[in-house]
């Protein structure tokens, strides 16, 4: 038998989350983010399955030219624009759009002679708080960049802070502070995120940019699932030792789980090393053989344990979901005092992707 840590991706979720993403905002056309490796599920599978996206959004060179190299002709986004003015050619030797989002990125700019001027998105900060320009100073960024012969065009962004939260007045505070910095100048806009797409109609604009959604995990913190959105992410492992204890049988490193009475505990091939958090507490949900099961003691580095009382006729060799089917991602993450996003990005290397 050997291990196994594998994580199945279902193409078609893909595609249908997607549309799920268009038929929300039917008047916007779609940015698809695929940043980080597309959110962990493999950059170039997933532009694959999502090439009817109008655009895609990444957030650093390496990826932009990956996508670029592999022959999609999609507008490309790199979310943090340029780090380093010897970036600039490459935005024109890939056709790449950048996000202009400091004072410091604008003097390279003016000062480059690139053969295609760049379209450009000017980003605005509306109360995020991390990247863009302050909404006084959107007038006159834009002017300038108006003026340079290396910027054919000029569009708008922001990234709401919120908007996960259906009910915090932020999203249309962020929204009217928005409107009010860019009233006047003309310019295509973005400012929705996935939460967004899905709960803030006012916000859609020309382009909605949704990540976590097409990935099938519920953008919002409310606990309400999306079940438009179908899950992409199957991830599984093997039992590969079912153990009887006595009750008091302290399991695990540092012995943080005791069992409260004599009960079966099986032991599941993936742990940290594969990505799977390690901080999970005992409590964390499983499934094995469709029933849902509970993680007992520490998460080693290629192992953890498993309370199997609700599913005694578990055998060795069975199939675990660490999530994915009935068990969403973000449930796990709940637990685990983090984010689906989190979970997704940081799989590693060792875990078999297959995609189906
Ligand atoms: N736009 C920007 C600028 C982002 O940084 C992100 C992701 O963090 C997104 C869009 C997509 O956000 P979400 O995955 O919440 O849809």
């Amino acid at each position: 038998m050997t291990r196994l840590a594998r994580a199945t991706v279902d193409l078609g979720a893909l595609r249908h989350n997607l549309a799920v993403a268009r038929q929300a905002a039917p008047s916007a056309r779609v940015i698809a983010v695929l940043k980080a490796n597309g959110y962990g599920h493999g950059l170039l599978q997933v532009a694959a399955a999502l090439a009817q996206a109008d655009a895609f959004a990444v957030s650093c060179m390496a990826e932009a030219s990956r996508l670029r190299l592999a022959g999609y002709r999609h507008r490309i986004i790199l979310l943090a624009g340029y780090f380093e003015p010897d970036e600039l050619p490459l935005f024109d030797r890939y056709a790449l759009d950048p996000v202009i989002h400091a004072e410091w990125q604008l003097a390279p700019l003016e000062r480059s002679t690139l053969q295609r001027p760049l379209d450009v998105w000017l980003k605005v900060d509306t109360g995020m708080h991390r990247l863009g320009f302050p909404a006084g100073q959107v007038c006159e960024v834009y002017q300038r960049l108006r003026s340079m012969p290396s910027v054919a065009s000029v569009r708008f962004m922001t990234h709401l802070a919120r908007a996960d939260n259906r009910r915090d007045p932020t999203t249309r505070m962020q929204l009217e502070t928005f409107e009010a910095a860019c009233q006047g100048l003309s310019g295509e806009r973005s400012i929705a995120n996935s939460a967004a797409t899905l709960a803030w109609r006012q916000t859609h604009a020309q382009w909605v940019r949704p990540g976590i959604m097409l990935y099938g995990c519920s953008p919002f913190i409310d606990g309400l699932e999306s079940p438009a959105l179908w899950p992409v992410q199957t991830l599984e492992a093997r039992l590969v030792a079912v153990n009887y204890h006595r009750r008091g049988d302290l399991i695990g490193y540092g012995g943080i789980y005791a069992c409260p009475e004599a009960m079966p505990v099986g032991v599941v091939s993936v742990g940290y090393g594969d990505g799977y958090p390690r901080h999970a507490p005992s409590g964390t949900p499983l499934l094995v053989a469709g029933r849902e099961v509970s993680l007992v003691g520490r998460v080693s580095m290629d192992m953890l344990s498993v309370d199997l009382r609700s599913a005694p006729n578990a055998q060795v060799g069975d199939l675990v979901v660490l999530w994915g089917e009935s068990l969403p991602v973000g449930r796990v993450a709940e637990q685990c005092g983090t984010i689906a996003y989190e979970l997704l990005c940081k799989l590693t290397s060792r875990v078999q992707f297959r995609y189906v």
